[in-house]
């Protein structure tokens, strides 16, 4: 029988497990923890293995391991805090344990000769390897008692619940689970499993809290045991079923069919002082389609920095416009909305069009006005920040939002936008831009609610950036060649990356360099933008920037999305070690927008891990960011890539994006089965896996 069918009941509340009062029934609940299903799906986050004796010779610094032999010496140490200090060995090597809280009668109790065995994390201390309060137990070596059979299960855990209590609570979840299997269905089609050679959830779900001793401990250790790839699939799944229902949902409802001619888009073609790219052609008419339609679009596209993104917005808007519809352009900064607003208004308006700007910053009687022309339909495009979808803006007929370096908003605001933009009973079309290229199966996963179009092409002319690495001890060099650079009427960044998460000390690191650097190069008109600058300020710094009138620039990473100044042709980027590779190539590619050739030096400190160095050498390989942001996966995890780390975007509890891609297709193919023949699985699994306020679908 096909379990999904079984009739289901996982609302049975936590409370009924015994030892779960109400103090600590509301301290699960800060967890998100409520019913006994909840307790099943609270998975160890590791296992400690204390199945076999490790020999000490073959131990590592971190490692947690079993370990016995004979005391050699037991010495108080009287340094700068007392310590007992005890010497074992088991003829593979030897090892010390240290004590800094210890009773007479512990001490008297390491007696030379003896038999001891421990368990602890090793670490290295000044006379080799050590172990700092080891559990331990001293006994003729036939009495010892037996080792464990299977792994130790560890929990996440805050709020001083001990490992203790989620041992007690997955035991009496898994007893109850044995007795009424409708606690945790498996939701999971039983042939499809079967034919993957996953197993089914019971199985899964008992081998993860209970290990038996026939478990592989190493594949359990790292992830990869096909109990673990069972669950991480599911929730990988359940995050890619919640988004394409939230889809589903969207394009149940209707929006205002845009079909013109085209003739505003056709004059602003004619009028730009270059041609469009096939890629951008393709990705137009991919849009257009889209917008034709009488279902709001839903279209991420995506394009490496500085492929010319800005202006296939320009044209989809204007579309929009000549239809009598409104576009809402957001950006993640005002500095890029300012930017965006002088393009456009230098593109637009000789067309005609009327052109706003709405950012955080714009109060008073201009925000009042700029408000009452967006409500009255005076304007055709607002440009602004998230201040675009407060409260009280009103659009008279929002018919476009596009987003701008959609990475940097979360899942979340982007579709909450989808509703906020909702007028007499229609939604508008949504197209979300994108620099981050990210490789295609985490798309899908992390986007699986919009189409995707890809600008694969840069310009016509672009000639890749030249990277060179050099130690920060070589600065320098680097200054004199800013100057020779810049005398050569070279336009230069210079980029003092996040130091503390402080804006404040950012701008001051920032501030200083500058003031450094003015002085080193007397010659040269240097000027600063950061963050903590008013909107204004940093407006006109990078308005004089753009007409040529500053040679170098010092900036945060403030620049880092969309500034575009196509004659700066030199970037510094300080601390490079300390960024990740996207972030860096976001940076770079604020270089190598025009015809000449432009170059980015990365400095780092000494003392580089060879982790970093690989990273920073493929940042001298390759220009490609679909290469570096795969790179940058492997090493890092898609935390970074996606953006999530401010977002909870693809928040994962027992998947893994870098250990587990190969799961995402898997994940892709059988949420088309669910749909297509199990569908009233979807809700469910949706409700195991997401908290509340990630599933999509209920925004
Ligand atoms: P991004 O995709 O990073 O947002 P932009 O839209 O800022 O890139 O474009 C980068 C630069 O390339 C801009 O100066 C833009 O005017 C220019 N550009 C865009 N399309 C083309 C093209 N087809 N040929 C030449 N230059 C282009
Ligand atoms: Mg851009």
């Amino acid at each position: 029988m096909d379990t999904a069918t079984l009739s289901a009941d996982t609302s049975l509340p936590v409370s009924q497990l015994r030892g779960v009062g109400p103090k600590i029934e509301q301290k699960l609940a800060r967890l998100g923890i409520h019913t006994v299903q909840d307790v099943l799906f609270h998975l160890p986050y590791r296992y400690q293995d204390r199945t076999r004796i490790h020999p000490m010779g073959s131990l590592r610094p971190g490692q947690e391991a079993v370990i016995q032999g004979e005391i050699l010496l037991a010495q108080v140490h009287r340094g700068r805090r007392r310590s007992l200090l005890v010497r074992i060995a088991d003829g593979s090597g030897q090892l010390t344990l240290r004590l800094f809280h210890f009773s007479r009668q512990q001490q008297q109790g390491f007696v030379r000769g003896k038999t001891i065995r421990c368990f602890g994390e090793v670490r290295s201390g000044p006379g080799g390897l050590e172990m700092t309060h080891p559990r331990y137990h001293i006994a003729p070596a036939e009495q010892m008692p037996p080792l464990d059979d299977h792994l130790t299960p560890l929990y996440p855990s805050t709020d001083g619940l001990q490992q203790a209590l989620w041992l007690r609570l997955s035991e009496q979840a898994l007893a109850l689970l044995a007795r009424r299997p409708e606690l945790a269905p498996d939701w999971l089609p039983t042939p499809w499993l079967a034919e993957h050679n996953l197993p089914p959830l019971h199985q899964a779900l008992k081998l993860l809290h209970r290990p038996g001793p026939e478990q592989n401990p190493l594949s359990l250790l790292d992830g990869s045991h096909p109990a673990q790839q069972r669950l991480a699939l599911e929730e990988l799944l359940a995050h890619r079923l919640s988004l394409r229902r939230f889809r589903q949902q969207a394009r149940r409802q209707p929006a205002w069919p845009v079909a013109p001619p085209g003739a505003l888009a056709d004059r602003l073609r004619q009028q730009l002082p270059f041609e469009l790219t096939t890629a951008q052609q393709r990705v137009i008419e991919e849009i257009r389609r889209d917008l034709a339609r009488d279902i709001p679009m839903l279209r991420l596209v995506q394009g490496d920095v500085g492929s010319g993104k800005t202006v296939v917005a320009a044209l989809a808007a204007l579309h929009v416009v000549e239809a009598g519809g409104q576009v809402a352009l957001m950006t993640p900064t005002e500095l890029l909305a300012e930017q965006h607003h002088t393009t456009l208004q230098r593109w637009l308006q000789p067309l005609g069009v009327r052109l706003g700007v709405l950012t955080g910053r714009l109060k008073g009687s201009p925000r009042r006005q700029a408000l009452a022309a967006l409500a009255e339909g005076e304007l055709d495009i607002a440009v602004g920040t998230h201040a675009l979808f407060q409260q009280q803006v009103a659009f008279a007929r929002l018919t476009l939002v596009i987003i701008d370096e959609q990475h940097r908003f979360g899942v979340h605001q982007r579709l909450a936008l989808r509703q906020k933009g909702a007028h007499r009973g229609r939604l508008p079309h949504q197209l979300v831009m994108t620099a981050t290229p990210i490789p295609r199966t985490l798309a899908m996963t992390a986007y699986a609610d919009l189409d995707v179009s890809v600008i694969d092409r840069l310009p016509a002319g672009r000639q890749p950036v030249t990277t060179v690495v050099l130690p920060e001890r070589r600065r320098d060099e680097v200054v004199e060649r800013v100057r020779q650079a810049a005398l050569a009427g070279r336009q230069v960044y210079w980029v003092c990356p996040l130091i503390e998460e402080s804006e404040l000390l950012d701008a001051q690191a920032a501030e200083n360099t500058a003031v450094a650097l003015a002085q080193a190069l007397p010659e040269l008109r240097v000027d600063l933008v950061h963050g903590r600058m008013k909107s204004a300020e940093k407006e006109a710094v990078m308005a004089r920037f753009l007409a040529g009138e500053i040679d170098l620039l010092v900036a945060t990473t403030v620049i880092e999305v969309g500034v575009d100044v196509p004659r700066a042709s030199l970037m510094i980027i300080e601390n490079a070690e300390r960024l990740g590779l996207s972030q860096l190539h976001q940076l770079r590619g604020r270089v190598g927008r025009g015809r000449e050739q432009s170059t980015c030096v990365l400095l780092y400190r000494a003392g580089l891990s060879t982790t970093s160095r690989q990273r920073l050498a493929i940042m001298r390989e390759t220009n490609d960011g679909f290469k570096i942001a795969q790179r940058d996966l492997e090493l890092r995890g898609p935390g970074e890539l996606l953006g999530t780390r401010q977002t909870g975007l693809l928040n994962l509890k027992v998947a893994d994006l870098g250990r587990d891609q190969h799961l995402l297709s898997l994940a892709e193919e059988l949420a088309e089965l669910l749909f297509a023949r199990y569908p009233d699985n979807i809700a469910p699994l949706i409700r195991r896996w997401l908290p509340q306020g990630l599933r999509y679908g209920e925004v």
